[in-house]
């Protein structure tokens, strides 16, 4: 089978993308355009990173979004306050500046430091920055958990707003409690759609997420960086506030303990990587308690960053979402280093495990739906003309795989390996996975938002 390529509309590139620019993991997963600077972190000079990138000469296409929380700690740092009418205007001003140099929109990361102690309006002020150069707006919600029909009415309240197109990232339930209620959010975006918004979601195709491990912390509890952070814990008082809010947390979320949080890579101890927070407790010697593995998750907090994957989806609600015609793919991953750590399988196998898992195993949807989601539906939502379809006239981004052979190979425990069946993979006409082989060719473009 012969499909126009495969547009991944949700990644961090900028991680490591200048370390390991032929990007393997993407391309042997058939991926020849990437969307990137998404959950509101992205580079915050644009026009430098994409000079930077076209120097260095990279393996897929990229686009970038100018993201929320990179403008706001450029211009307030990881102060816990409302912005001042100067600082919005000053974060609008690095909005519109990095759209005139080519972002694709401008998306949030509402449960991330800073971007959580923004409130909706300073949100919109810079999204209607944005918007006067016809981007997409693309968020990481406020909530996914107990709040998050509020936070899609946030989300889709900002697409009101600027007129601009809603993309709501990596759509999910994330809560135990709530497993099951997808009926309820997707009938929500439906409802949207009918009033005239254009709003659509992606999705990745697991029940684990991986994010860091300082969402498990009250988020006032980080503001002004790590020290900070330190000062609190060591004031009696404010750790024991911290404990109870994370205890009220693992409450609402339906979790008895930390068992559900694996650390994917711990930049300051790489023996962690592949435990539980559980285990990491049991390694200490400390008593099996709530409490305990709190303690635990502090000190690593204070003593670097994590990258963690969490098992915190429930299976229904992860095919319905995909089941959704509105429903694109995105890994939400990005450049691995083959062999690194434990890293959640998305940045490996998001497309073979959605034709090998869910269309041809499961039946969730149709293997045409699947090819749709990820080339012409993205390719729509975010503009790319003359790419996303087989056509005359069109850039030869192309992947050629057997339907009946395609198969993601990386697991949670096994993740460092590469997807099988797309045999032959182009990327503007040039061959960047022949024989199933990455080939080591660098023919990707910035797709710049004006250029595209
Ligand atoms: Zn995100």
């Amino acid at each position: 089978m012969l499909a126009p390529r495969f547009i991944d509309v949700h990644t961090h590139l900028e991680r490591a993308i200048e370390k390991l620019p032929e990007a393997d993991n993407f391309i042997t997963d058939g991926v020849t355009t990437a969307i990137t600077g998404n959950c509101g972190g992205s580079e915050v000079d644009l026009a430098a990173f994409f000079a930077r990138l076209e120097k260095l000469r990279i393996g897929l296409n990229l686009a970038s979004f100018i993201g929320h929380n990179s403008v706001r700690s450029e211009v307030m740092g990881t102060a816990n306050r409302q912005a001042t009418p100067e600082e919005i205007a000053r974060m609008q001003r690095l909005v519109a500046k990095n759209m005139q140099d080519g972002a694709i929109g401008f998306s949030t990361g509402l449960i991330y430091i800073p971007g959580t102690y923004a409130n909706t309006a300073e949100v919109v002020a810079l999204a209607k920055a944005a918007a006067q150069y016809h981007g997409v707006y693309a968020s990481h919600m406020r909530d996914e958990g107990v709040h998050v029909q509020e936070a899609i009415e946030e989300a889709v309240y900002v697409g009101k707003e600027t007129g601009m197109p809603v993309e709501l990232s990596h759509f999910k339930i994330d809560n135990k409690r709530l497993w099951g209620s997808s009926d309820k959010t997707l009938a929500l975006v439906e409802r949207f759609r009918r009033e005239g918004v254009d709003v659509v979601v992606d999705e990745y195709p697991y029940n684990r997420s991986s994010t860091n491990l300082g969402i498990t912390l009250p988020s006032w509890a980080l503001a002004d960086g790590r020290e900070a952070l330190k000062k609190r814990l060591a004031e009696p008082a404010t750790h024991a506030r911290i404990v109870e809010d994370m205890k009220d947390k693992m409450n609402e979320l339906g979790q008895e303990d930390y068992s559900y949080a694996v650390v994917a890579s711990c930049d300051f101890d790489h023996s962690l990587d592949g435990k539980s927070i559980s285990e990491i407790n049991g390694l200490k010697h400390r008593p099996k308690t709530l409490q305990s593995e709190i303690e635990t998750i502090l000190e690593l907090q204070s003593q670097g960053d994590l990258s963690m994957v969490y098992h915190s989806m429930g299976d229904e609600d992860v095919e319905r979402i995909m089941a959704y015609p509105n429903t694109a793919f995105a890994s939400d991953g990005w450049d691995i280093e083959f062999g690194k750590g434990v890293p959640h399988p998305r940045s490996y196998a998001t497309r073979a495990r959605v034709l090998a898992e869910y269309v041809r195993n499961r039946h969730v949807l149709r293997l045409e739906d699947a090819v749709r989601k990820m080339t012409s539906l993205p390719a729509r939502t975010f503009g790319l003309r003359d790419r996303g379809l087989v056509r005359q006239g069109f850039w030869a981004d192309l992947v050629l795989f057997d339907p009946d052979k395609v198969q993601d190979e990386a697991t949670f425990e096994k993740p460092h390996q590469y997807s099988k069946g797309f045999d032959l993979v182009l990327v503007n006409g040039v061959a960047v996975v022949e024989d199933g082989k990455p080939t080591g060719a660098r023919p990707g473009q910035v797709l710049r938002h004006e250029a595209r």
